[in-house]
Order: C-alpha cells, then structure tokens, then sequence
C-alpha cells in the first residue's frame, strides 16, 4: 500500500513532555526509577528489572512501555556482568515480542531501543530501555536492508558484525546480526563491548550511544545497530544526507574495534 508521507509522521505532545522529570540534563536529585515503592502500572518483574507502562505518554496513537534494568542508579548496558546482561536482553526481546504480538500494532510497528548519555535522547539517567508499539507507524517503510550491510568486522557462526557502508545518519554505525538465537550470550557479549568502545576507546569526550533493536518481516534474524551520539550532522539535518569517513580511518576503526570485540575474556 503507498503511504502518504504526511500521514507517516508521529506526534508528540509537548505539554506533557515539558513535565517530564529529567536526570540528565538538569540537576534534579529524585530518580523516579530508583523509587521503586511508587512505580505504576508494572506488568512484570525478573529480579530488578521491571517492565512497566511509562507514566509520560507524549507519544499519540502509541502505547509506551520501560524495562527498568538494574536497580543500580549509575550502572549500565556496557559494565553489566556478562551473564546479567544476557538475562536482560532476553526479557528485553521477551517483552519486544509479547507486544509486537498485539493485534493493535498489527498496522504499525514496534521498536525496542535504548539511551544512554548526555546526547542520546533519554532524560532518566537510570539505565532504562523503551518498549513502543505504534498503532499507525511502520518504521520499515523508511530502515531498509541496504542500512545493515557493511565491511565485516567479525563473522563466525550465527553472528555477523559490521561497519554500516549506507548508515542512517552518518559514521560509525555497527550492526550486530544475529542468525542463531543459541548464539545470544555470545552476541550479547559483542554488544557490550562494542557499546564499551564507543564510551571508553573511540573519542576521549564521548559518553553517548544508542541500541536499536530491529527486525523484518519473513526473517527471522535480529538486527542491533550500536551507535555513538554527537550533535547531529547538518548535511543530515538539512538534506538527509548521510555520510561515511575516509578508508583510512574506517580501516583503522575496524582493526580497533576488531580487537576489543575478540580480545580473551
Ligand atoms: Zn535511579
């Protein structure tokens, strides 16, 4: 069906967006997620990670939900203990697909993502991800199969990670593919250490990334891109024009990041 590009749009309402608390950008000392007695609306618990309905719903026509996942206020994805990690990916995925089972988003489509840093987007700065279903939006009709394609960084059996060659936005953006679910603590540990490099190796100032979550209909594998955030290109902003660096550099990247990816546990 052609979708009409003034309808594939979503909208956020402001109003209730400006009463948002936020840890990340403005010195506030409450953590609304590290109290844990007055949550509202918990669907489900697995040791400290919470799945709950989030008390801002800004997004129209969506239905927004959080996976609290520690109850370590400053921990994160990229330091959790290994086997920790796994657990939490999988109730992520769990969770993921409990909702893009739901026949109201059977139109839309669901994302599962996460933030972490001052530029990624997310005010609570307790690790948290976001599970949304979108009654009207379907965002394949914009990711395609061309932005998970790359120079290999690292193939082995069930798992593929790579340099994004046609990124979203622009730079490095990593795609972790996974083709055998019995792989998951292997390619849970490829996300971690992926998410450590860009924090600790890639540039000294960043402290920013996303994970992404995606898949596609009729096949089965899932695709995770990793990302580090800085103020957006304008070329991007301004004609949508994504933009990857210089062989040399991407060379050099790739041999850096191949070594953390496969150095011993
Ligand atoms: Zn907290």
């Amino acid at each position: 069906m052609e979708q009409n590009p003034l309808h594939h749009i979503l909208e956020y309402n402001l109003d209730i967006g400006k009463t948002k608390p936020d840890t990340v950008h403005r010195d506030e000392s409450y953590c609304p997620f590290c109290d844990v007695a007055h949550l509202k609306n918990i669907m489900d618990t697995r040791g400290h990670m919470i799945w709950l309905e989030n008390a801002y719903p800004v997004l129209k026509n969506s239905w927004q939900t959080l996976i609290i996942e520690t109850d370590d206020c400053d921990g994160d994805f990229s330091t959790y203990d290994a086997a920790y990690a796994v657990d939490l990916i999988r109730f992520g995925l769990e969770k993921w697909r409990q909702v893009k089972a739901m026949e109201r988003f059977r139109r839309g489509s669901v994302v599962f993502y996460r933030n972490h840093g001052y530029m990624s987007g997310g005010t609570i700065h307790h690790p948290h991800s976001q599970i949304v279903g979108f009654e009207h939006y379907d965002y394949h009709d914009d990711i395609q199969s061309c932005h998970f394609s790359g120079t290999p960084i690292l193939c082995e059996e069930g798992i593929e990670v790579n340099l994004s060659l046609r990124p979203i936005i622009g730079f490095y953006e990593i795609n972790l593919i996974l083709s055998d679910e019995k792989k998951l603590p292997q390619f849970v540990r490829y996300m971690q250490r992926t998410a450590d490099y860009f924090m600790f190796k890639f540039i000294r100032s960043n402290d920013s990334y996303n994970i992404f979550f995606y898949d596609f209909p009729g096949d089965d594998k899932l695709y995770v891109k990793i990302m580090p955030r800085f103020l957006t290109n304008p070329l991007f902003v301004g004609y949508m024009i994504p933009q990857i660096s210089n062989p040399g550099h991407r060379e050099r990247f790739i041999e850096a990041l191949k070594q953390q990816l496969t150095q011993p546990v």
